[in-house]
């Protein structure tokens, strides 16, 4: 008997949502954007210059990081880009979360953050949401290794108030306090104003929610300049080349045009608004999500059989087969007309 296996490193990895592919379908399984991304795009890839592939893309990224830091009135210094934020995040946490005492992040929340904790051999401890889906605040401000918050959170869509944050950023000065902002422009709560006030706040964003990027990756951190030179040099030590040369111009494209996204943004509210009161008609619950998904279950339907009747019609949404949640079904918005296709659908499954 050889021992090769021994020395193989076994992982359970995140498993992200189907990309089903039926030309009839409603996508409504994976938080994307059902609108088109900004015109600017459209125009930055047609001028894109495929001659330019033959060389390697700038590794200082600095068209891309250039067009975040004016985007948000900050300097470039204090941007970070990678391959969507799962990079981001997978690289913060390998840059900041170093100490042997565990990280601190809520049992309901983006389940890749126990996934790289595993992979980074990282210790953590998952205090439990309150019934209402809320963190409560005391778990912590136990001394721990670092602090992650999605905010909003998901699956649930709820966000928490900027006072919170201020409350755990004050009791954690001594550890980086991640707060994962993937859904912000649905909510407009940002936290980044607060990586001003305190050098141990790292803001996670990306393109691939508000921004209908989810196709060509790409996500970003802001905070103070040493805490993105870390990453910088974690990022260098890894892979100096992690962005393409066409997403460093679709992400310029996408970063200059702030208002077209502003409409499309608009317009993911007003329908997610429509969406809860027709849901509450069906007899689901739900938390008051300021996200592009609603978190709901049904008073009497089992999740498992709607979410099996709905894939039937080909429409597709999330279900956690998770401890707590395993009755929710969390329901992304696309556009109006899909979203009153999705209910008509919904109310024949729940007629039965
Ligand atoms: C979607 C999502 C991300 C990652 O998105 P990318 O496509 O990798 O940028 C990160 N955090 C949360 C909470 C998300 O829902």
């Amino acid at each position: 008997m050889s021992n090769w296996r021994d020395n193989i490193r076994l992982v359970e990895p995140y498993v992200p949502g189907e990309q089903p592919d039926f030309p009839d379908m409603v996508k409504l399984n994976t938080n994307e954007n059902p609108y088109p991304p900004s015109p600017k795009v459209f125009k930055a890839i047609k001028d894109f210059d495929a001659d330019t592939l033959k060389l390697y893309p700038d590794p200082s990224l600095h068209l891309l990081v250039d067009a975040i830091a004016k985007n948000y009135g900050i300097e470039d210094n204090q941007v970070f880009t990678g391959i969507g934020s799962d990079d981001v995040l997978a690289i913060a946490f390998m840059t900041f979360f170093n100490s042997k005492k565990p990280i601190l992040f809520p049992d309901i929340t983006y389940s890749f953050y126990s996934v790289w904790a595993k992979l980074f051999k990282i210790p953590y401890k998952s205090p439990e949401l309150d019934k209402d889906f809320m963190i409560k605040a005391k778990d912590y401000y136990s001394d721990n290794g670092g602090i992650v918050i999605a905010n909003p959170n998901a699956p649930t869509g709820i966000s928490q108030s900027e006072d919170f944050l201020i409350d755990i950023i004050e009791h954690n000065r001594d550890v980086i306090v991640i707060i994962d902002e993937a859904y912000v422009d649905f909510c407009g709560k940002s936290a980044l104003h607060l990586t001003k006030r305190y050098d141990n706040v790292l803001v996670v964003q990306t393109c691939s929610k508000s921004r209908s990027l989810a196709g060509m990756r790409i996500g970003y951190a802001m905070g103070n300049p040493e805490l993105i030179k870390a990453m910088d040099d974690v990022r260098l030590s890894f892979n100096s080349y992690p962005m393409t040369r066409l997403s460093i111009a679709v992400g310029k494209a996408a970063m200059e045009d702030a208002d077209y996204y502003k409409e499309t943004t608009k317009k993911i509210i007003e329908t997610r608004e429509w969406t809860k009161k027709e849901l509450k008609r069906l007899g689901f619950t739900f938390g008051d999500s300021e996200t592009n998904f609603i978190f709901a279950v049904h008073s009497s339907f089992k999740a498992e059989y709607i979410f099996r009747k709905l894939k039937e019609k080909h429409i597709f949404v999330r279900h956690f087969n998770s401890p707590r949640i395993d009755n929710y079904l969390r329901i992304s918005i696309g556009t109006q007309e899909q979203m009153q296709y999705f209910i008509t659908e919904l109310e024949k499954i729940l007629m039965k």
